[in-house]
């Protein structure tokens, strides 16, 4: 794979800060090797479940549903939980845990969001530009 100069500079960049302010993983306490993690290391993040368009969900409030519909019938899956809540719909970029739940506490503390939680909300579920909005 070829690495262009941008990749190789943030490479080095990741590298040289790590080394002189290294950052501990708020979930296992390794190495954060990349900025772009936040503050979970990448393994944390490879554990993380992260939702895919294949993931079935109710369409009002984004939690995962069990089984499957077909195709046609996604969009009318409901969980029922969410009837009387006042919002239109949610989604949510993944699971409430590990790497996921850790970036969430720290945007208590820094308004923050990780270049890898930004990758990883336009790589899950498209939606409508609406959808889109109201994710997070
Ligand atoms: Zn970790
Ligand atoms: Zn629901």
């Amino acid at each position: 794979m070829k690495l262009k100069l941008a990749d190789k500079t943030n490479a080095l960049y990741d590298a040289v800060l790590s080394l002189l302010y290294p950052q501990a993983c708020a979930v296992c306490g390794a190495s954060v090797e990349a900025r772009a993690d936040g503050v979970a290391c990448a393994t944390c993040w490879q554990k993380t479940r992260i939702f895919s368009e294949d993931d079935l969900i109710c369409w009002k409030c984004g939690i995962l549903a069990p089984g499957s519909v077909p195709e046609e019938k996604r969009r009318e899956v409901r969980c029922r939980r969410c009837d009387e809540e006042a919002y239109s719909a949610a989604r949510a970029v993944g699971a409430y845990e590990g790497a996921l739940r850790a970036s969430v506490l720290a945007l208590k503390r820094e308004p923050h969001v990780s270049t890898r939680l930004v990758r990883s909300r336009r790589d899950g579920r498209e939606g409508t530009a609406r959808e889109r909005r109201e994710c997070f």
